[in-house]
């Protein structure tokens, strides 16, 4: 197999047409086989759900080129059971999950030829979504969904090392305290522009959100689950029902457990005990761990000590551990790889 003739290192985070997607439809109560195609286009009627009511979730995760060369999925089953749950709470039938699982293996197996080479940082971002698909115009759900999976290559996330972002506390609220926080449906990320937009123009790269309820526990960014270091080396990770269950930080948690031998927590973390953890991540998919160097609560500004150069020890440690893991530098607990054949 020939590889595409693209400059891996310096693609961005952007849409790039591959050759091949996968779909499967509902219909009459049942999923069909489904099939890959080629064309990346959606007809569909202008009053489906998904157009009107936001019937949609989605998920993402990497296919990636090891050193021996093999390409290999990263804990696909979790994303399956993931979306299985996103789907129903929004009253979407759930995809069966090893149906997704092959899919997810079927397309990248296609698109073999966009799995970015090792050692150039970048990757192949797997995007399976569904949506409600027929026309809806009274409030309830969709009878027909679309499922689909496609991909696209995507660069390095750090260019040129681990630079430490800047966050401020957002006075808007990402989910409610019983709503869909815990789900990876598309009107969250909606909801989350406006904040985007105002932090970006303050000179901020993210938002922490907080608790909406009472406005006083950290609860994640737009698209990414904190991970916080003690000053004796604990991990601590906040606990809500109203957060994204981020299959890295899972991971990541394992890894500092199985792999590191130190102690996690998850527990309320209250804003204002920001000043006693020596270092701070966002864990998520596209970074594996991207560290925080500064918190900007209104008038009050928190410096981790770990600073704005690169990633403090814990979370470099944690971060070369589980990339090694994906990469297949280091030997992977069961059942977390899933190899292309
Ligand atoms: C997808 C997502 C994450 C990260 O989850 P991963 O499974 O680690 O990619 C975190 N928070 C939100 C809100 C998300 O949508």
């Amino acid at each position: 197999m020939e590889k595409k003739n693209l400059d891996w290192g310096s693609l961005g985070f952007d849409y790039t047409r591959t050759d091949y997607r996968f779909e499967a439809h509902y219909k009459d109560g049942r999923w069909d086989e489904g099939k890959l195609l080629q064309d990346e286009n959606i007809v569909i009627n202008e009053c489906a759900c998904v157009f009107q009511y936001a019937q949609t979730v989605f998920e993402g995760l990497k296919a990636y080129t090891t050193e021996d060369g093999r390409i290999v999925c990263f804990r696909p089953n979790l994303n399956a059971e993931r979306m299985a749950e996103s789907a129903r709470t929004l009253v979407m039938p759930p995809f069966p999950e090893d149906q997704f699982v092959d899919a997810v293996l079927q397309v990248v197996k296609a698109n073999a030829a966009w799995v970015p080479p090792y050692g150039s940082g970048a990757t192949l971002y797997v995007r399976p979504f569904m949506i409600g698909y027929d026309p809806i115009i009274g409030v309830t759900p969709a009878n027909e969904f679309k499922f689909r999976i496609f991909c696209t290559p995507v660069g390095p996330y750090f260019k040129g090392g681990a630079k430490p972002v800047t966050i401020c506390v957002s006075d808007l609220n990402r989910a409610a305290p019983a709503g869909t926080g815990h789900i990876k449906a598309g009107l969250n990320y909606a909801m989350s522009l406006r904040a985007h937009e105002v932090a970006h123009a303050n000179g901020f790269d993210e938002n922490m959100f907080l608790d909406p309820a009472t406005g006083t526990k950290v609860e994640e960014t737009g698209g990414a689950n904190f991970l916080f270091v003690t000053h004796d080396n604990k991990i601590v990770t906040p606990k809500s029902n109203s957060i994204l269950p981020s299959i890295t930080r899972r991971s990541l948690v394992y890894v500092a457990q199985k792999y590191l031998g130190m102690e996690v927590i998850e527990r309320e973390v209250y804003v204002t005990e920001l000043e006693d953890f020596a270092e701070c991540g966002l864990c998520g998919t596209a970074a594996v761990i991207c560290p925080v160097g500064k918190v900007v609560d209104h008038g009050r500004e928190i410096c981790f000590p770990s600073g704005m150069e690169g990633m403090g020890p814990v979370t470099k440690k944690l971060y070369d551990t589980l990339t090694g893991i994906q990469m297949g530098r280091i030997e992977p607990p069961e059942g977390w790889i899933y190899e292309i054949k």
